[in-house]
């Protein structure tokens, strides 16, 4: 595969990163963020020009600071552009031009937008995870009825048992959270959202206790902390080890899985 492919990929991807940290960052405020508003200094108000709003590129230039008023730019979107580039090329190295790659563009999508307002409001937004799901639906129709079959039984299965947890805890988590996993079985299939739970429970215990050995967290301390960058990331590494993940389990287990995504 050419290169120039990567590097297109890694742009598309910065760019997204671009327009859904400001799409989060107006939802969070009830902004509307389909409108015509123009994107403008936080500080200043000036509105940005066309040199301002490279993704990456821009931020670097500027060393985080405003052209018109010089106030600082938050490392956030420097990073968040960063983050997106990057989960852009390891989808397309990973899956090339397939369904699978399209897939996994619109759950990284919803990945990156229900975390970013977790992290800043922690609110997950129904439409930012409902629409993503109703879209990888849509592209399990090109693997046929048994493909569809799986999203579903994933969007019930990813939002049931968070519903289990917040029913059995009386309301100690949020629906935010069933709400994601519910949109995220729609794109990943059954097996694959259970194996995204398993992994971003993983990631998420492995912060805690890292968390709790530097002393950034105390034992008993219910400090609530955003669980769907966790779940998210879990997502994220069965949309690209998944398969291999499963093929491991194959050989141990012999028991044959479906290949993702149909
Ligand atoms: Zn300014």
């Amino acid at each position: 595969m050419p290169l120039e492919f990567f590097i297109l990929a890694g742009i598309w991807g910065a760019c997204m990163g671009s327009f859904l940290n400001a799409v989060a960052h107006r939802r969070v405020r009830d902004r509307p963020w389909w409108g015509k508003e123009r994107s403008a200094c936080e500080s200043c108000g000036h509105v940005l020009g066309v040199r301002d709003l490279f993704p990456l590129i821009s931020w670097l230039i500027l060393k985080g600071r405003c052209r018109y008023c010089g106030a600082k730019i938050s490392v956030r979107y420097f990073l968040v552009e960063l983050l997106c580039a990057s989960m852009g090329v390891i989808i397309f190295w990973r899956w090339k031009f397939s369904w699978a790659c399209l897939l996994s563009a619109v759950g990284a999508c919803a990945i990156v937008l229900s975390s970013l307002t977790d992290f800043e409001s922690m609110d997950v937004f129904d439409e930012f995870v409902i629409f993503p799901g109703l879209l990888g639906l849509i592209i399990r129709i090109a693997g046929g009825w048994p493909a569809v079959l799986e999203g579903l039984e994933g969007a019930a299965i990813g939002w049931g048992i968070f519903a289990l947890i917040i029913f059995l805890s009386r309301g100690g988590m949020g629906w935010g959270d069933a709400v994601f996993m519910g949109g995220m079985g729609a794109i990943l299939g059954l097996k694959f959202i259970l194996l995204g739970l398993y992994v971003g429970i993983m990631i998420g215990g492995f912060w805690g206790i890292a968390m709790l050995l530097t002393g950034k967290a105390k034992w008993g301390r219910h400090d609530s902390i955003p669980l769907v960058p966790f779940l998210g990331a879990g997502c994220f590494v069965a949309m690209i080890y998944g398969p291999e993940i499963f093929q491991y389990l194959e050989k141990k287990i012999y028991i044959s899985f479906q290949v993702w995504p149909f």
